[in-house]
């Protein structure tokens, strides 16, 4: 294990914030978890994978937790399907690289986010129509109050769109130690979001491998995502609003072009089109911009401080509910 005392944050979040934690500790162990908590008690606790999804405000002045537990392994195996279990601190592209070289199937479309397996189950990470939620059987976690190991279903879990049960109450108190994932071994793909049928060209879909959708996928995100290691961010800094049908009747009427998912209890509108239309793409205040390819994305351009990217968030929060009347809400954890 290492334990470093009042060091920069920076290292240890992608949008490249230069604040301060009083204590950050990484452990390899769930022994080592354990002995940390123990010698910190009382502090704050905030686990953290890539902190692709963080932004930090201010200094943390708390214990902060990474996992180095890595190692992922097949626990179970039938006919058509296999069961995974993948460590907390185990990058989750990394797993789905290993998983489509051996065509293993049903985490492809999730290739390329950032972060780790602990913090897919805490996100519920999704894309191109799927969701962790579809393929997490089970998670393991340390709760910090009884130091007593326990493990969620996935019911258990309450996923929903980019949230669980380890985002309300549970934040700090249960840190995940791992992920059981119940793959296929020849299952169908799902290529009807985000252009990625076209990304695959003419291929006879019966003859692709999950590795195929992986590229496709790769290929599709490269080009309108920022790229972590060359611009900071934290990926999509918006949900995708849910607004009844009524509201979205009203808004149809005057913007017939408006793309929407039609959902059981009301209408999911991409939040990029809402920006977009209210011509914030591309919008900066200081080093914090609207991304122009993308504009559910904030970035920092270089040396953006927390101060700029809540500005910026708060305006387009402002824009977007002055002239649709819906308010945004962040997918981002504001720390
Ligand atoms: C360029 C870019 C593209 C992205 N694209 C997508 C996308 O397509 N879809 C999507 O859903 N997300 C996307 N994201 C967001 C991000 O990648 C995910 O939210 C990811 O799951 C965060 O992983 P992390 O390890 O970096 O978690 P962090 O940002 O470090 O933490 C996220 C949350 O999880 C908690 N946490 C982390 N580890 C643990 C643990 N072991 N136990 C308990 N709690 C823990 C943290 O406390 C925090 O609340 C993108 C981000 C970037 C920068």
């Amino acid at each position: 294990m290492t334990i470093r005392e009042h060091i920069s944050l920076l290292p240890y979040n992608t949008f490249r914030i230069d604040v301060e934690a009083a204590v950050v500790a990484e452990y390899e162990s769930v022994g080592e978890l354990k002995s940390i908590l123990r010698t910190y008690s009382g502090m704050p606790v905030l686990p953290v994978g890539e902190g692709s999804n963080l932004l930090f405000t201010r200094n943390f002045g708390g214990l902060v937790l990474r996992s180095r537990m890595q190692r992922a392994k097949a626990v179970r195996e039938t006919a058509g399907e296999v069961w995974i279990e993948a460590e907390a601190g185990l990058r989750l592209d990394d797993l789905i690289a290993q998983l489509a070289d051996m065509d293993i199937r049903g985490m492809e479309n999730l290739s390329h986010i950032p972060g780790t397996v602990g913090a897919a189950a805490v996100q519920n990470v999704g894309a191109y129509g799927v969701e962790a939620k579809d393929v997490i059987e089970k998670v393991s976690v340390l709760d910090t109050l009884t130091m007593q190991t326990r493990t969620y279903t996935g019911e258990q879990c309450c996923f929903a769109y980019r949230d669980s049960v380890f985002k309300h109450g549970k934040r700090g108190t249960c840190i995940i130690t791992s992920v059981v994932f119940r793959l296929s071994k020849g299952g169908p793909f799902r290529l009807d979001y985000g252009g990625l049928r076209q990304a695959l060209g003419q291929d006879d879909v019966s003859r692709l491998s999950a590795l195929d959708v992986r590229r496709a996928v790769i290929a599709v995100r490269r080009a309108k995502l920022p790229e972590v290691g060359e611009v900071g961010s934290a990926g999509s800094f918006f949900k995708n609003p849910v607004v009844t049908k009524d509201t979205f009747a009203a808004i149809k009427a005057q913007y017939s072009e408006i793309p929407f998912f039609p959902l059981e209890d009301g209408v999911k509108i991409p939040a990029a089109w809402l920006i977009e239309q209210c011509g914030m793409k591309g919008r900066t205040v200081g080093g914090a911009q609207v991304w122009e390819k993308q504009p559910l994305v904030i970035v920092n351009r270089g040396g953006a401080s927390p101060g700029d990217i809540v500005a910026l968030a708060q305006l387009v929060t402002d824009a977007v509910r002055d002239r649709f009347s819906i308010t945004l809400t962040p997918e981002v954890n504001y720390i």
